[in-house]
């Protein structure tokens, strides 16, 4: 089904990012796999061509493009190449709108044209070691003291963790529950800030994920995000374009998984024929291609909604649930198709196999998709 949501002035852009990718990122993929994170040049790289936070006000370094379009055509082609290293998104969307959004003038002077340039990569860190799918429940503190917040705590699990160097925190600073937590944009280079060791994961290995430790870390009362106490509802908010980007990721994923299989079935013969041909093969591709054009469709109708800011996390929740599931189911019946040599590295099919594991998992797990969804029908 021809797409309708795209002009030219996005098609232009589109060609731009994937000549960008091509130069700069696919080449140099088994050095990033190996090292386990993706060069800082590719950054300030990215940050030079325009691709880091576009929706940033000019101001600030940024082009003022606030039209999602341009996000969700980068997360496709990062996802079309099969890359699962290199994700802008993380930076662009999951991240740096908490501070564009709702920081206060200094603070946005201060982190953001860094941000925009790539000298400084953004992360988030809401996850702690005992806290993950029920935020609500987070530790780490951060004491009102005189003129700064006292910040203590751990984050796991966080992404661009090695390479971060602004992080969007998730702290308490008073109260149970919901209520109490607030967002501090925190420095690395800020005292008692800690890396542990870059976390050996199963996929995403170019991905750089790593523990955030925070001891007595003093951190400017400039840079609290918007209101004390507010946290929790910038992050349903900031949650639902989360889920979104990354649901529109997961999905040019699996299409990439499709396209690296139609071709790999017409070319390999078994029984005297090629794959393509048995029956078996042409159902199970025609029934992922049908799943895969329903799930653009919604997908596009969410960034309809978000550019004309009726983003509803209900329909974001419905986007991640279900392309994250596709993605495994994609990759999983594509992975068959190849037999002995979808296991084995040389094909990217295995690492594209690996890579989707982990998506029904961040970014919310199904199961708390599945929460918030039958919570909106009252059940
Ligand atoms: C590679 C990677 C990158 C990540 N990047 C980041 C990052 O940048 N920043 C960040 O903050 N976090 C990040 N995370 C953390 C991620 O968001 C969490 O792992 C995820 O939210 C799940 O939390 P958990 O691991 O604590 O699992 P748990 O919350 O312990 O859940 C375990 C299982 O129980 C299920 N479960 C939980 N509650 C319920 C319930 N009420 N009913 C039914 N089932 C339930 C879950 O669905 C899951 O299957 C990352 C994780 C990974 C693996």
């Amino acid at each position: 089904m021809r797409r309708k949501i795209f002009e030219s002035e996005h098609e232009i852009f589109r060609d731009a990012f994937r000549a960008f990718l091509n130069k700069e990122v696919v080449p140099r993929r088994e050095s990033f796999l190996n090292q386990g994170f993706v060069s800082k040049d590719v950054w300030l790289k990215a940050g030079e061509a325009g691709f880091l936070i576009p929706s940033a006000a000019e101001s600030l370094g940024g082009l003022g493009l606030k039209d999602f379009r341009f996000e969700q055509i980068m997360a496709e082609e990062v996802g079309l190449c099969g890359e699962s290293g290199f994700i802008p998104f993380l930076h662009n969307v999951i991240a740096a709108p908490y501070i564009s959004r709702y920081g206060g003038p200094a603070l946005q002077k201060e982190c953001i044209p860094r941000a925009v340039s790539g000298e400084a990569i953004m992360g988030i860190a809401l996850t702690e070691p005992n806290i993950g799918s029920d935020l609500a429940g987070m530790r780490t503190t951060a004491k009102v003291m005189n003129g700064y917040y006292l910040l203590n705590g751990t984050k796991t699990y966080i992404s661009n963790g090695t390479i971060g160097s602004i992080f969007v925190v998730a702290a308490r600073t008073g109260g149970q529950g919901k209520d109490g937590i607030s967002l501090l944009a925190v420095e690395d280079r800020w005292d008692g800030f800690e890396r542990g060791k870059p976390l050996k994961k199963m996929g995403m290995r170019s991905q750089d994920t790593a523990e955030l430790i925070f001891d007595n870390v003093k951190v400017p009362k400039e840079n609290l995000i918007g209101e004390a106490g507010r946290g929790f509802s910038y992050l349903m908010r900031g949650l639902a374009e989360e889920r979104t980007i990354v649901a529109i990721w997961n999905h040019a994923s699996a299409e990439c998984a499709f396209r690296e299989t139609l071709a790999y079935i017409k070319g390999r013969n078994v029984f005297g024929r090629p794959i393509s041909s048995h029956q078996n093969t042409q159902f199970v591709m025609a029934g992922l291609r049908a799943e895969l054009d329903i799930a653009q469709a919604f997908l596009d109708a969410l960034v309809v909604d978000i550019n004309d800011g009726n983003i509803d996390p209900v329909a974001a929740s419905v986007a991640k649930l279900t392309c994250s599931e596709l993605q495994g189911e994609v990759v999983d019946s594509c992975m068959q198709f190849f037999g002995g040599a979808g296991y084995m590295d040389e094909y990217p099919i295995s690492r594209l196999y690996a890579d989707a594991r982990v998506t029904r998992i961040f970014a919310g797990t199904s199961e708390i998709m599945k929460m918030i969804i039958a919570k909106s029908m009252e059940l």
